[in-house]
């Protein structure tokens, strides 16, 4: 007799600009969402105050950035106003074969080379109601300098149009009342997994 295969899980993409709420919406799903796990990104950004390695990042240098992607360790990366990202590619496989649910929160670039390498990923954008909103959410972090805060708004308005124009975001959704934004995630992921 042979062990059945697990029937494969789901990838579930979130981006949208700095601000929109997107973690917000991930931690809230991994709560709710039996058997899922978080993608741990690698970046060479600085690590913020309150972040720990490990948990929303593993913090590695840019040579060793270099050496995983070159070494086809990532499934992909991205720079952002000037440091790189990248997303382990091994402990997402692996998920997917146990038949988890991934949620990766990547940016456009990433969700664009995301769309090509796993055409069956769930790829959600996540929009601020207003350019108001997403300004006042930012200035409300308290972790970044007011210039870092003003590059990220200032990266919004091209990461939205290349969302909507490259066609590689199946979702659109308007974070305006987090529990709405999470319940209509929860709906597309039912509607694609059955
Ligand atoms: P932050 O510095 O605010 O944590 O993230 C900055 C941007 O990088 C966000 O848009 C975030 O979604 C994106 N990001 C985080 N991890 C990854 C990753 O592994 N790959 C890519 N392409 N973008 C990422």
């Amino acid at each position: 007799m042979t062990t059945a295969e697990p029937k494969r899980g789901a990838l579930v993409v979130i981006s949208g600009p700095s601000g929109a709420g997107k973690t917000s919406i991930c931690n809230e799903l991994l709560r709710r969402i039996p058997n899922s796990r978080w993608s741990v990104s690698v970046t060479t950004r600085p690590r913020r105050g309150t972040e720990v390695d490990g948990q929303a990042y593993h913090f590695i240098t840019v040579a060793e950035f270099e050496r995983l992607r070159a070494a086809g360790e990532l499934l992909e990366w991205a720079e952002y106003l000037g440091n790189l990202y990248g997303t382990p590619r091994r402990p997402v496989e692996e998920a997917l074969a146990r038949g988890e649910v991934v949620i990766m929160e990547i940016d456009v670039q990433g969700g664009a080379q995301v769309a090509r390498r796993v055409p069956d990923s769930i790829r959600v954008f996540v929009l601020p109601p207003t350019m108001e909103t997403l300004k006042a959410r930012l200035a409300g972090r308290h972790t970044e300098s007011a210039a870092l805060q003003a590059k990220r708004l200032a990266e919004a308005d091209g990461e939205i149009a290349f969302a909507r124009s490259s066609g590689h975001y199946q979702y659109f959704i308007t974070n305006d009342i987090l529990e709405d934004s999470v319940n209509e995630v929860l709906r597309i992921l039912r509607e694609r997994t059955g």
